[in-house]
């Protein structure tokens, strides 16, 4: 019998009526014939409720602690959709991922996944039953509760179904799909009906909060088809997948930006081997995911490095750098949290000159200045003032066309969102970081 996994997001299950819901579409998958796995998020915004509780109780609370309690959002949302589908007459059980053995390493609130005991799922999937699994939550050998990082329930329901080999893996949430640009920021954004791997793990990875970065590389190691859709409203969303011809034929699928940046400089530490690893070095052992690196040309054996991390890193990259900046007698290090990344993701930048000249000469006309440039094969990365993040995405959006992109994926856009749903907003979900 063929496999799938669902997982639903945080608005999916904010209250009772959608979690009615969402067992109706549970129950629609079984009685089509398949074997039915479901991954849930928290209840609506349960997650920064729990850790505002959190911080207001203690501003450095301990990380183990954090997971101890944001992971019970999962647990609650499990139970209660168990009981809807029960309601419905159907079999079904609920369990917390220590109980599946979804084994992750133990760096609290960012773990990974490292093996899942896929046992207990296929027994009782064997029995006929819809199994619901606690999202975002993980066990160490230990036996702690750890957490994937926000928006991890993604990650949870790629794993699981490359584990079980599922057919393919739906992410049903707010939105319709994957966009052309953030819809709030550009309303002639487009849905697009499928991407690569490559180029969602750069959306990703620049700023589209619509799946976890972490999610994306299982499918793309393990070959999950991921189909992210929403939950209210049923119509086809954005498949994942593997690159074919047709996705070349589209030079750019996407703009994005992502305003949780910040940009870190140090001046004057000394040009010579060594230098840079000692910096990154120290980052990596705070596990801080360092982005976009810059260094500049060397003067009087003197050189200035700049890089950036997510913001939420900023408190403990500002540690790590203290510490460098003595030990390697620098002049100093500079923090600036008002920058934006905005970027352009296309798998068929790797055979079409002159797309970075464009990109600049957009920004350039819309006055916009360029900080810092990265690329790779399919990508290009400019960090920017944050306040002219806006202007810049729809200047580039417009410089591609992305309004008029190649590929068929516009027939649903602007029908928008059945009565009582949520607005689609596409690749960024400024509030959706708990889908
Ligand atoms: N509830 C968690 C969060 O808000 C995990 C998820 O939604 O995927 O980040
Ligand atoms: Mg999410």
């Amino acid at each position: 019998m063929s496999l799938i996994v669902q997982k639903y997001g945080g608005t999916s299950v904010a209250n009772e009526t959608n979690i009615k819901n969402v067992a109706q579409r549970v129950v629609r998958a079984k009685d089509e014939g398949k074997d039915v796995v479901v991954v849930l998020s928290a209840l609506g915004d349960t997650t920064d409720v729990l850790l505002n509780m959190a911080y207001n109780i203690n501003p450095h609370p301990q990380k183990r602690e954090l997971d101890m309690l944001v992971s019970t959002g999962e647990q609650i949302s499990i139970a209660l959709l168990t009981m809807a589908i029960h309601f419905l007459g159907y079999d079904a059980v609920s369990f917390t991922a220590s109980q599946v053995g979804i084994l992750t390493d133990s760096v609290y609130t960012k773990a990974r996944i490292l093996d899942i005991k896929k046992d207990r799922i296929v027994d009782e999937l064997k029995k006929g039953r819809i199994v619901v699994v606690a999202g975002f939550q993980g066990v160490t050998r230990d036996g702690d509760i750890t957490t994937l990082g926000r928006g991890g329930s993604d990650t949870t329901a790629v794993a699981l179904a490359a584990a079980l080999g599922a057919e393919y893996c739906e992410i049903f949430t707010d939105v319709e799909g994957v966009f052309t640009a953030d819809p709030n920021v550009v309303p002639e954004a487009c849905k697009l009906h499928v991407v690569s791997y490559e180029e969602m793990l750069e959306m990703s990875a620049s700023g589209a909060k619509v799946l976890q970065l972490r999610s994306v590389e299982f499918g793309r190691n393990y070959g999950v088809k991921i189909h992210v859709r929403s939950s209210f409203v049923d119509v086809s969303g954005t498949w994942v997948i593997e690159e074919d011809e047709r996705m070349e034929r589209a030079i750019i699928s996407g703009v994005t930006h992502d305003k949780n940046q910040a940009k870190i400089t140090i001046f004057d530490v000394p040009d010579k081997p060594g230098v840079a690893a000692r910096i990154f070095q120290a980052l990596a052992d705070s596990h801080i995911n360092v982005d976009m690196i810059i260094q500049n040309v060397s003067e009087r054996g003197l050189s200035d490095i700049s890089f950036t991390v997510d913001r939420e890193d900023l408190p403990l990259t500002r540690e790590v750098m203290l510490k460098v900046k003595e030990e390697l007698k620098a002049r100093e290090v500079h923090f600036d949290q008002d920058i934006a990344k905005v970027s352009l993701v296309g798998a068929g930048m790797k055979t079409n000159p002159g797309v970075a000249a464009a990109m600049f000469s957009a920004l350039a006309e819309s006055n916009i200045n360029i900080e810092m440039i990265s690329t790779s094969p399919i990508k290009i990365s400019c960090i920017i003032r944050k306040e002219q993040a806006e202007t810049a995405v729809r200047s580039l959006h417009k410089k591609f066309n992305l309004d008029r992109v190649s590929r068929p994926h516009k027939e649903s856009i602007g029908t928008g969102s059945a009565p009582g749903s949520q607005p689609a907003n596409g690749l960024h979900q400024e509030s959706g970081r708990n889908e």
